[in-house]
């Protein structure tokens, strides 16, 4: 639709104008610094830090219901750089020249009503809503759209000439961030650290194929991490991981997304994240946290963080009731299915539990819960939901586990409808289906394929056909008549099929 063919009262809003002040805050000690520099933690005390606009109080000045309808009529403008995460433009990067702003596609993924079959199995109605949808087939995209856009700004401003983005990476940490690199000019260049073997076989062949320098690394990824902050501390390079405050800001999009799609009425929502470095809980939470600071929602969903009892030291940090006995301690991850999510030192933490606190108090009750399944859990429901028409990934097989223990603990009330987040496409996964399917799991996965889940295909070649097809030797004549009819009888056998009269 035409800039002028839209309502007066919202036509002056489409284009965003508010003009953030956006700082880094440090979690640790309070200081704030300016956006000159890309800090990932801070300079005084070295604790993390997240992005505040000190001008937030001025977007309480448009109403609610305005910002409700310029959301939805950003749907129907033709502006590519508003068409992503930037539909929330003022919540998300208020300081980004709409020039500077890279789009390739990510956000506004599809929410998909689990079917009735499923809703009954979970015990619950839900949603998935499928982040594997995303360029690069993960949630991943929404943060690098972000910070790539600060960095594509800082370049066209002349802040930078060059920059060397560096991730250490579970697999879609490096293929999100390079696939929005190659799309950038050439002074912006990546480089992404994996733990070797540890990520699938789709996942290496992503950074590879963007051209970005890949290094795989021995150990996890606790290992990669340090070597990447070592690399960020001591040389010029941008870290593009979630320490990075500027991929929080994207990620936000997903709970400003779900908002929407519920007409911003969340009063008996629950959205469902599973957990690995924290950054993406952390994000919904804030982004929630936003809206219902200006007013745009009215009351806070239910967050359920899920955790693999593999990789667990969220689980075990909220395990302790009282609040001020709380330690945190990361933990020595085991093999987990949910492989992008096996990290035991999250480096989000601080943020979680900052945000945890004042999300549960805004909400008047205790709105956030952490929960622990098991490994066996995660691959049966990840396979339960694709049989019944999704596409989830492992974690959200196991956001979908989460879930289901939420329901028998009573976390969920009757009327709540849940959003699961599948944070990545099931094909990024699919070795792991392979393993369950030719029950080929190691010992230490724990993991039993149930009989009734497994598929496997059928080989067919009749025994009494002399001759069969091969790739370049087609057969003809008799043959051929006999091989169709043959295989062709065999499949109808095989599926119970009847015959025409
Ligand atoms: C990164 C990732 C996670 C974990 O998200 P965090 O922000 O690290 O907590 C979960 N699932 C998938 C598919 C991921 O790529
Ligand atoms: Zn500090």
């Amino acid at each position: 639709m035409k800039l002028g063919d839209f309502p007066k009262e919202i036509r002056n809003y489409l284009i965003p104008s508010h003009k953030g002040r956006l700082m880094y805050r440090c979690l640790g000690c309070s200081r704030e610094f300016g956006i000159d520099k890309l800090l990932y933690v801070c300079p005084e005390c070295g604790q993390v830090l997240l992005l505040y606009d000190l001008n937030v109080d001025q977007l309480k000045n448009v109403p609610a219901e305005i910002w409700q309808r310029i959301f939805d009529y950003r749907k129907m403008l033709n502006e590519p750089a508003l068409k992503g995460i930037y539909r929330y433009h003022e919540f998300i990067g208020p300081v980004i020249p709409v020039k500077a702003i890279v789009y390739l596609g990510e956000g506004h993924t599809p929410m998909v009503e689990a079917n009735a079959l499923l809703q009954e199995q979970v015990g619950t109605r839900f949603y998935f809503k499928n982040d594997g949808q995303n360029p690069s087939a993960s949630f991943k995209d929404r943060g690098m759209a972000s910070a790539l856009s600060y960095i594509q700004y800082m370049l066209q401003s002349g802040k930078v000439s060059e920059v060397l983005a560096v991730c250490a990476s579970t697999g879609d940490t490096s293929a999100a961030a390079a696939l929005y690199t190659s799309y950038l000019p050439a002074q912006i260049k990546s480089a992404v650290l994996l733990p070797h073997k540890k990520v699938t076989p789709q996942q290496l062949s992503q950074p590879l194929g963007s051209g970005a320098t890949v290094f795989e690394i021995p150990g996890v990824f606790d290992d990669c991490m340090k070597v990447v902050e070592a690399l960020s501390e001591d040389y010029h390079v941008a870290l593009l991981n979630s320490k990075n405050a500027w991929r929080i800001l994207g990620q936000e999009s997903y709970s400003y997304e779900i908002a929407q799609d519920f007409e911003y009425d969340l009063a008996h929502t629950a959205v469902v994240v599973p957990i690995g470095n924290a950054g993406n809980i952390t994000a919904v939470l804030s982004g929630f946290l936003k809206f219902y600071e200006v007013g745009i929602i009215r009351s806070l969903p239910k967050i359920l963080g899920v955790q693999s009892e593999h990789a667990n030291p969220v689980y075990r940090y909220y395990l302790e009731p009282d609040a001020a006995k709380r330690k945190f301690e990361p933990v020595t991850v085991k093999p987990s299915v949910a492989q992008a999510a096996m990290i035991g030192n999250p480096v989000s933490m601080p943020r979680v539990i900052h945000l945890v606190e004042h999300y549960n108090q805004l909400a008047g009750k205790q709105s956030v819960f952490i929960i622990e399944v098991t490994e066996q859990a995660i691959m049966d429901w990840e396979i339960m939901a694709n049989r019944n028409g999704h596409i989830a990934c492992t974690h959200g097989g196991e956001s979908l586990a989460g879930l289901v223990a939420a329901t028998e603990q009573g976390i969920i009330e009757s009327n709540d409808v849940a959003v699961i987040d599948s944070t990545a496409h099931a094909l990024k996964f699919s070795g792991f289906q392979e393993m369950y399917f030719e029950k080929r799991f190691p010992r230490e996965f724990n993991i039993n394929p149930d009989p009734e889940l497994i598929n496997a295909p059928v080989y067919m070649r009749p025994k009494d056909l002399a001759k069969v097809p091969a790739p370049g030797q087609p057969l003809s004549g008799d043959d051929f008549k006999r091989f169709v009819e043959r295989t062709a009888q065999e499949i109808a056998i095989i599926l119970g099929l009847k015959k025409k009269m």
